[in-house]
């Protein structure tokens, strides 16, 4: 509620809760409301209920507006911020037709676009986190019976949240600037693209001009995190200019569907070859979402050695494997990866070399043997991730 919202005086706040949240979101309102929130209001789903659309509903189901999706719309105009408390099986919708998950995405995101894009122009305070659930838990810790694998899950967010440290406020203001600060260092060398080298990975990048890198606090007035934990400071690539193969180094759950050892071949920004071991047909689904899909919107270096990774786990969910190595996102890029770019309309982005699409997923391509380099505009490189932690002080 402090650290991720920033809950003020007359503040109002939208969460949005999964059922298996139950007690930490009661938790949640109590302390908005300590804090001065004159209204807060939950939005609650679960697995289940999302499945069911898909399992037992006709064919036009995946095509319907959800009432969330305009709750979402209208908490705009409310000025509504809003906390997503996210507890979700990564194989949740295994068994149902990815082609009309797909759909039903779409279609919501479209219905609640004024809502995702003040959220990307960082126009109100948002945060994610994430809770275990059983299944979510099970996948982390196979070896560990039922509620056990629970409390493993439990410990290792805590500690990556840092909420097992004696003081956490003081912890994450420091963790804070020391993001703030290599997202200073990084937005003054204005290196004219990356290259990245690994086993499986040569990729080069090139950014648009006036590309604006983000770490820790956004620049706004307002003080809040999008997401804990966080560990990454971003930019975006130029969506024309990434060239090359790159490996995918830990799963993810595309659409409720595990991916897992994914590679993609890349020319002049479009991935033209992809291939999977498991989960081809989840990941051919997403890539052919819409114009942008197929394309890349966000560059994030994250370190090996960064507290999400220095668990060592498979975590099989998206908020934690994006703070867990430096990552790249298949779809749109953030207003903000661009100097003024809030302010930017859509169309001008767009011009100016971000990609826009109506998805966004982070696939992880960090680990212990790949570097990243950014490229000076004499043509030398300089370290910024090196053998997998920074490579460069601050
Ligand atoms: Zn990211
Ligand atoms: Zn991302």
């Amino acid at each position: 509620v402090k650290i991720g919202v920033g809950i003020e005086s007359g503040d109002r706040l939208l969460v949005r809760s999964f059922l298996d949240a139950v007690d930490l979101t009661r938790m949640i309102v109590d302390e908005a409301y300590r804090s001065g929130a004159e209204n807060v209001d939950v939005l609650w789903s679960d697995d289940h209920i999302g499945r069911a659309r898909f399992a037992h509903g006709p064919d036009s189901a995946a095509d319907s507006v959800s009432g969330a999706s305009d709750w979402l719309r209208r908490s705009v105009e409310t000025g509504d911020h809003v906390l997503t408390v996210v507890s979700t099986d990564p194989n949740a919708l295994a068994d149902v037709d990815v082609e009309r998950v797909a759909r039903f995405r779409k279609a919501n995101f479209e219905a609640a676009e004024p809502f995702f894009d003040a959220m990307g122009r960082l126009s109100f305070k948002w945060s994610i986190i994430c809770t275990p659930n059983l299944a979510w838990a099970r996948s982390v810790f196979p070896g560990s019976p039922g509620e056990e694998a629970v409390e493993l899950l439990w410990s290792a967010i805590f500690r990556t949240c840092r909420i097992d440290n004696d003081d956490p406020l003081t912890a994450w203001a420091e963790h804070i600037a020391d993001l703030n600060a290599r997202e200073a260092h990084l937005n003054e060398k204005q290196y004219v693209g990356l290259r990245y080298d690994g086993p499986g990975t040569d990729l080069t990048v090139s950014f648009p001009e006036g590309h604006h890198w983000e770490g820790g606090n956004p620049n706004v007035s307002a003080t809040f995190l999008p997401n804990i934990p966080t560990e990454e400071v971003f930019g975006a690539p130029h969506v024309d200019r990434v060239d090359g193969v790159v490996t995918a180094t830990k799963p993810l759950s595309i659409l409720g569907n595990l991916v897992e050892g994914f590679r993609f071949e890349v020319e002049g920004g479009r991935i033209v070859d992809a291939s999977a071991e498991r989960g081809q047909s989840a990941l051919e689904q997403l890539l052919r979402t819409d114009e942008g899909s197929a394309r890349f919107g966000e560059v994030a270096m994250v370190p090996v050695s960064g507290a999400v990774a220095r668990e060592g786990l498979i975590w099989n969910n998206p908020l934690f494997d994006e703070n867990d190595g430096c990552h790249i996102a298949i779809g749109n890029a953030y207003p903000t990866s661009l100097e003024g770019g809030s302010a930017m309309t859509k169309v001008e982005l767009a011009a100016a070399g971000l990609n826009q699409s109506s998805v966004h997923e982070d696939f992880v391509v960090g680990s212990p043997e790949v570097s990243v380099y950014g490229i000076r505009g004499d043509g030398g490189e300089e370290p910024i991730i090196s053998k997998g932690e920074w490579g460069f002080s601050v």
